[in-house]
């Protein structure tokens, strides 16, 4: 007999999540993560924005857990109180983002059955935002910010309510398969430990793609490698001039140097694109110079030295620099070949608005529980 059901590898908002619906599912789970608290990842640096499902290709599992999620999402944050605010956001067409290009992402957005977004002359988007400066504007109304550790907090909170255990500072090290079907899992850390287990979710964000080549992969699938994309923040210093989310057009590897607004309504900029070796959140500085640019095309006002570093995240590629961006994978026996193992994989924005989606999808959906 397995010591343990479930073992979900990551306290990040996926792990959680997934480890919630599973423990309400009446299962047996324990959540292993390696830091000494949870949330210390990705999902502690990322810009917290509830998104619509506008950027991604049609039918991509990207589109879908992010609509289905961000429905998910504020039906919990009222649920359980957890703070946000649904302010709305413009994604603007400038004299460097023309108007061409926002009309495909209203195409796109439509596709992919985004139906509230309404069409703004730049007329219209400056009476809502006085400062701005655009020729026209995509306003979504359902996209929203939200306090992601508060979200993280009420996820561990159900999960352990409904039996399940987590231990922290206990990083995996590697998994074997046993003949009866069960993984051996050891585990690093202070005390090194292993124990069985029955299913094995692998949800540990950037390290997602090296932990699965520590655990039994028995195809010719190619599995996939970690790119690191990272991208820096900067705070507005004083009062924010807007009081909904600005948005220029994506770019390959992000969605832009966008203003977001913390649930105290203080602005900041980012974030930017850096493609990186190593996983290093140090903040440099100088990328400051470049943001100005940026910011200026929408908000020409924007006075000298008004920014000041806040922080870094980096995205969990799985595709390297210059590739199209890649949908979320999540790698289960059809793809690596091993009964009762999952990998998430790639879960970059907006995996923070398609978490409960994501975790439903896991555990719920009789064509896609590939857990025994
Ligand atoms: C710059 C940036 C901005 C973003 N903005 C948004 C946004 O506005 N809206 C949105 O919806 N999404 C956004 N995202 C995406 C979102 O933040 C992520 O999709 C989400 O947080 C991923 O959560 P996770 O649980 O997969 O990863 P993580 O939060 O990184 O969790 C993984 C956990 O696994 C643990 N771990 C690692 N190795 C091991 C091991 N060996 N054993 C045990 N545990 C281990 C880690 O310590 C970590 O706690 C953004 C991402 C970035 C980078």
């Amino acid at each position: 007999m397995a010591d343990i059901d479930c073992v979900v590898l990551g306290a990040g908002v996926v792990g959680l999540a997934i480890a919630r619906s599973l423990a309400q599912q009446g299962r047996d789970v324990l959540i292993v993560e390696a830091e000494d608290q949870f949330g210390t990842g990705i999902s502690a640096r990322n810009s917290e924005v509830l998104h619509a499902g506008i950027y991604y290709p049609a039918n991509s599992l990207k589109a879908r857990l992010c609509i289905e999620g961000k429905a998910l999402l504020y039906a919990h944050c009222r649920e359980y109180g957890i703070a946000h605010r649904q302010t709305g956001k413009l994604i603007v067409a400038t004299s460097a983002n023309p108007l061409d290009k926002l009309k495909a992402l209203a195409r796109q957005a439509e596709q992919n059955g985004v139906q509230d977004l309404q069409w703004l002359s730049g007329e219209q988007a400056k009476a809502l935002e006085p400062e701005l400066q655009c020729t026209a504007a995509l306003w979504s109304p359902s996209t929203g910010i939200i306090d992601s550790h508060g979200l993280m907090l009420s996820l561990l909170g159900d999960a352990q309510h409904k039996g399940a255990q987590v231990v922290f500072r206990t990083p995996l090290t590697h998994g074997d398969l046993l003949n009866s079907g069960l993984f051996r899992l050891s585990f690093g850390g202070e005390s090194p430990t292993t124990l069985t287990a029955r299913n094995v979710i692998n949800a540990t964000g950037l390290h997602a793609p090296d932990i699965a080549t520590r655990l039994p992969w028995q195809t010719q699938h190619p599995m996939p490698k970690a790119w690191y994309c990272k991208g820096t923040y900067f705070g507005l210093q004083g009062r924010s001039p807007f009081s909904r989310l600005i948005y220029p057009m994506p770019d390959i590897a992000g969605l832009g140097i966008h203003l977001t607004l913390d649930l105290a309504g203080q602005a900041r900029f980012g974030p930017d694109t850096e493609w990186v070796d190593t996983i290093d959140y140090r903040l440099d500085p100088g990328r400051g110079a470049a943001f100005y640019a940026a910011v200026r095309q929408y908000w020409p006002n924007l006075p000298d030295d008004a920014l000041v570093p806040a922080y870094t995240g980096i995205r969990p590629k799985i595709v390297p620099p210059g590739a199209p961006a890649a949908d979320f994978v999540i790698a289960g026996p059809e793809t690596h070949g091993v009964k009762g193992l999952l990998h998430l994989l790639g879960i970059e924005s907006p995996g923070l608005t398609a978490s409960l989606a994501i975790a439903h999808r896991v555990c719920r959906q009789p064509e896609t529980r590939t857990l025994t």
